[in-house]
C-alpha cells in the first residue's frame, strides 16, 4: 500500500535510512520531523504492516542545509527535490522504487512544477541508482564533491515539461534508434531493424541436436520450414510413440519468443526426463522452439519484426505462428491441456517494449518487471484450481512473483498468488490456439539474482508436469461420474 507517511512511521523510516546511510545522509528523529513538516511529498509503501520503502521530497524555499538541495535552490526557481528514496532489499525493490517515482511524477503534474531534482553518488559509484534514474529520463546537470572530497555526486534533473510522464519515451535517454518517434515503421524501418539483429547462438547446435537425440524414444516430425533468405530453419515437433487416438492430447510449446531460453530448454528437458511417464495416458506433442530465427538472435520478434505471440490468428502473417496452427489442426479439438513456456526478462523493459512502441509509433510508458515466476490464465475460461496447482509445484523450485505496489503483475491485476489473466484468443496468443480446457502460459524470471539457468529450466519442467498431472487427474474424475 502506497500512502502518506505519518509520525508513527518515523521509527521505521529512520531504520531504513540507517540501513542505507552510506549512500544517504544521516537522519535522526528531530531532523526527520523537520523535513517531514516541510515535505511536499512524504510517502511510504507498507507491506503486511511493515514500511518497506519511503520517499521524501521538498519544494524550493525549504529551510534545509543539504549542499545538494542548496545547489538546485541556487539555480532553479521551481522544483521538486528528492531528498531521499529508500527501498528495503526485498523482492519488490524495483517495483517499489518505480511506484514511488510515478507518484512523484503525478505530484509534479498536480503542482505544475517543471523540474524534478535529485542526486546520486558517482564516486563511489551507485550504478543501480544511475540506471534507475536514467530509466525515468533524468540527466546530469552538474557534479559536486562532498565530505571534503571523499565522495562525488551527480546532480540530476528531469524536465517534466519536455518529457511529460507517460507522453514520451522515458525509459531511455535517446529515442529508439530506428524510425521517427510517433510514426509507425514501414518496410524500410523493419529492414533496418532486421539488419541490426545478429546471430548469437546456434539453433542447430542447441536445439536440433537435442531433438535428434530423442528420436530413439519419440516420434519427431518436421512441421514447417521458416525461410528468411539466406537462412532457413526446419521446425520440429516431438510426440508420443505410439500415438493412440483414444487418448487426450497434451501440447507443450516453447520458444514462441526465441530469446526466452528456458522455454526452449525446459521443453526439451521435459521430454527427456518426464515424457515417458505419461505413456498410455496421453499423447504428448512438444514444439520446443517455435521461433528459431529469434532464438539465434535472442529476440522477441521474427525477422519481419512481428511478435509471433500476437499472431496466432487465421491467415497469420507470422510464418512461425501459421506453421504451429497447421501442426495442431488435425487434433486441435482433442487437446486437454496446453502449456506455453515463456520468460519475462529485464530486456523486456530495456529493449523490447521500447522497440514495440517505436515500431507502432506510440509512446513507451515504463513498467515494472516482476521478480519471480508467474502464470497467465485465460480470462474467458479461467481455471483457478489448475493454475494454483502449478504455482504450488513451482514454488518448490523457484520464488513466485509478488504483486507490485498496485496489486498488479506487469500491469494486470493479480487474481491469485502468481496468476494474472489475459483474453488469450482475442490477443492472438499461443496459449489460445486450442480449445483445451486447461491452458496456461508460464513466465519464468531469469534475471533474478536468485535464479540460475538450471533453476529456470527446472521451473518450466515442474510447471509442465504439474499441469499435466492436474489435468489428467481431473479428467479421470470426470470420467468416473
Ligand atoms: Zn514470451
Amino acid at each position: 500500500m502506497l500512502r502518506d507517511a505519518t509520525p508513527a512511521d518515523f521509527p521505521a523510516i529512520l531504520e531504513l535510512n540507517q540501513a542505507f546511510v552510506s549512500v544517504l545522509s544521516p537522519l535522526d528523529h528531530a531532523r526527520l520531523a523537520r523535513l517531514h513538516a516541510q515535505a511536499a511529498l512524504h510517502r511510504v509503501i507498507e507491506q503486511e504492516g511493515r514500511v518497506e520503502a519511503f520517499l521524501l521530497v521538498l519544494r524550493e524555499g525549504a529551510d534545509y542545509d543539504s549542499p545538494n538541495y542548496r545547489w538546485f535552490a541556487q539555480r532553479h526557481a521551481r522544483f521538486l527535490y528528492v531528498d531521499r528514496i529508500v527501498v528495503a532489499g526485498t523482492t519488490q525493490a524495483r517495483g517499489a522504487g518505480s511506484a514511488l517515482y510515478r507518484d512523484l511524477l503525478a505530484q509534479a503534474a498536480r503542482e505544475a512544477v517543471p523540474l524534478i531534482a535529485c542526486e546520486f553518488d558517482i564516486e563511489p559509484p551507485n550504478p543501480a541508482s544511475a540506471r534507475f534514474h536514467a530509466g525515468f529520463g533524468f540527466r546530469e546537470a552538474g557534479r559536486q564533491a562532498l565530505d571534503g572530497g571523499r565522495k562525488t555526486v551527480s546532480l540530476q534533473l528531469l524536465d517534466v515539461t519536455i518529457n511529460p510522464p507517460g507522453a514520451t519515451a522515458m525509459s531511455t535517454d535517446a529515442p529508439y534508434p530506428i524510425g521517427t518517434p510517433g510514426t509507425p515503421w514501414g518496410a524500410a524501418e523493419v529492414a533496418a531493424w532486421s539488419a541490426r539483429q545478429t546471430r548469437q547462438r546456434s539453433y542447430e547446435a542447441d536445439v536440433l541436436r537435442a531433438i535428434e537425440s530423442l528420436r530413439t524414444r519419440f516420434d519427431v516430425q518436421q512441421y514447417g520450414l521458416i525461410e528468411y533468405a539466406p537462412d532457413s530453419y526446419p521446425l520440429f515437433a516431438i510426440s508420443s510413440r505410439p500415438w493412440r487416438d483414444e487418448l487426450p492430447v497434451v501440447l507443450v510449446t516453447g520458444g514462441v519468443h526465441g530469446y526466452e531460453t528456458s522455454g526452449v530448454h525446459g521443453a526439451l528437458q521435459f521430454v527427456d526426463q518426464h515424457a515417458a511417464r505419461y505413456a498410455g495416458r496421453a499423447n504428448l506433442v512438444i514444439a520446443p522452439c517455435v521461433s528459431p530465427w529469434a532464438y539465434e538472435r535472442i529476440h522477441r520478434w521474427n525477422a519481419d519484426a512481428l511478435d509471433p505471440n500476437r499472431s496466432f490468428r487465421d491467415d497469420s502473417p507470422a510464418q512461425e505462428s501459421a506453421a504451429l496452427m497447421r501442426l495442431i489442426a488435425p487434433w486441435r479439438e482433442r487437446v486437454l491441456v496446453h502449456v506455453d513456456l515463456h520468460e519475462t526478462t529485464d530486456t523486456d523493459e530495456s529493449e523490447f517494449r521500447p522497440a514495440l512502441a517505436a515500431r507502432d509509433g506510440v509512446a513507451h510508458a515504463p513498467g515494472e518487471i516482476p521478480d519471480g515466476f508467474y502464470l497467465v490464465d485465460d480470462s474467458e475460461h479461467p481455471q483457478p484450481a489448475f493454475q494454483q496447482a502449478i504455482i504450488a509445484a513451482v514454488a518448490q523450485v523457484t520464488h513466485i512473483a509478488p504483486a507490485d505496489a498496485s496489486g498488479e503483475i506487469i500491469g494486470s491485476p493479480m487474481v491469485a498468488p502468481g496468476v494474472i489473466r489475459y483474453p488469450l484468443k482475442q490477443l492472438g496468443l499461443c496459449a489460445g490456439i486450442t480449445d483445451a480446457r486447461y491452458t496456461t502460459t508460464t513466465e519464468v524470471y531469469p534475471d533474478s539474482p536468485r535464479a540460475t539457468p538450471e533453476q529456470c529450466n527446472a521451473a518450466q519442467v515442474t510447471a509442465v508436469c504439474a499441469a499435466i498431472d492436474f489435468a489428467l487427474d481431473q479428467s479421470g474424475e470426470d470420467a468416473a461420474f
